[in-house]
């Protein structure tokens, strides 16, 4: 690894497209983003935002062709994309791990999960079935499964097990930085509740750096250090969560909290972001927010907001502020 850094992952200028047929997706338009070892960082927005391609970029997982990658990203201070796929195997899983969405789709329906766990335990580390077998079934206890329930398959389990599964699975070999991609959406809330319990303590555990991508503003206030808002590609608003909870400043983030209920006032009637985000295979030419903002002008419409420092590390894109 190269020379020593703060950061355990920066991004920097990531765009993604997509050729498709005679059109291309614009899927990230300049994403930059840096995280600090041992930070969470929230990721926000709609579905279709970037998010998750965001998180399968940090993997190099963006499949080619169709997909077209430029930019940085640095994971530990070293540029992954001069790494070789065989470099990048190391990587994966080892120092990045991600938590997919679906544990329904991520898990094998023909192999028990102790079989599963400890095929990525020993893809990585040089050891032995039977001593894999044992720590897969040490990942299964560390989750809240009972070892001996590893010989059982997937569909064996609930929602809230498969999820633990996943987790056992991304985490098996300690990773430094884990991604998790709405790792509770598919769960009941009680269940969601037990599995967000659970992550936070694994990454207070292993000392995890982690970026926590969700729609779900609760997550966020439970769980994250830093937030960026996601929009069409871009990030919109960037902060510390108090920045982006009480000092809340690009008309998406206010939107996007006018959209929750709010419990100390229940005759508040919900103000949803009218519209839809924009089409990627034709973004607006100024503000990407500009078809749905109550706020444009002219300006907006015409010329695309940089993202402007508004004091300490909160920073915005957004006509309506001006640096500092
Ligand atoms: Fe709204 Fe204009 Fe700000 Fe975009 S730049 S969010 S359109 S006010």
């Amino acid at each position: 690894m190269s020379e020593q850094t703060n950061y355990a992952l920066e991004i920097e200028n990531l765009f993604v497209e997509y050729h498709v047929d005679k059109e291309v997706v614009h899927a990230l338009n300049g994403i930059s983003l840096k995280l600090k070892k041992g930070e969470t960082v929230g990721l926000v927005g709609e579905t279709g935002a970037g998010k998750t391609t965001t998180g399968l970029s940090i993997l190099r997982l963006i499949p080619s062709p169709p997909g077209v990658v430029r930019g940085k990203i640095l994971v530990k201070g070293e540029d992954i994309s001069t790494l070789s796929e065989k470099q990048m195997e190391t990587i994966r899983g080892n120092v990045v791990s991600m938590i997919f969405q679906d544990p329904m789709t991520s898990l094998n329906p023909t192999k028990t999960v102790n079989d599963q766990i400890a095929e990525v335990i020993r893809l990585h580390e040089k050891i032995g079935k039977k001593e894999a077998a044992v720590k897969a079934g040490d990942m299964l206890e560390m989750v809240g499964i009972p070892r001996d329930r590893g010989g059982e398959y997937p569909h064996q389990f609930s929602g809230g097990m498969k999820q633990r599964v996943v987790i056992a699975m991304a985490l098996a070999c300690s990773p430094e930085i884990l991604i998790a991609d709405e790792p509770t959406t598919a769960l009941d809330v009680t269940i969601q509740a037990q599995v967000l319990d659970m992550i936070r303590e694994l990454k207070k555990k292993y000392d995890m750096s982690m970026i926590m991508i969700t729609h779900d503003l609760g997550i966020v206030a439970e769980i994250c250090d830093t937030v960026a808002i996601v929009y069409a590609g871009s990030i919109v608003e960037y902060g510390t969560l108090e920045d982006i909870f009480n000092r809340t400043a690009h008309p998406y983030t206010v939107g996007l909290f006018g959209s929750l209920p709010n419990m100390d006032d229940r005759t508040q009637r919900l103000k949803p972001i009218q519209g839809l985000m924009p089409d990627p295979t034709n973004l607006p030419e100024g503000c990407p927010f500009s078809p749905r903002c109550p706020q444009a002008t002219e300006e907006c419409r015409t010329r695309k907001p940089a993202l402007r420092n508004i004091g300490g590390e909160h920073v915005v894109a957004c006509h309506l502020f001006k640096e500092g």
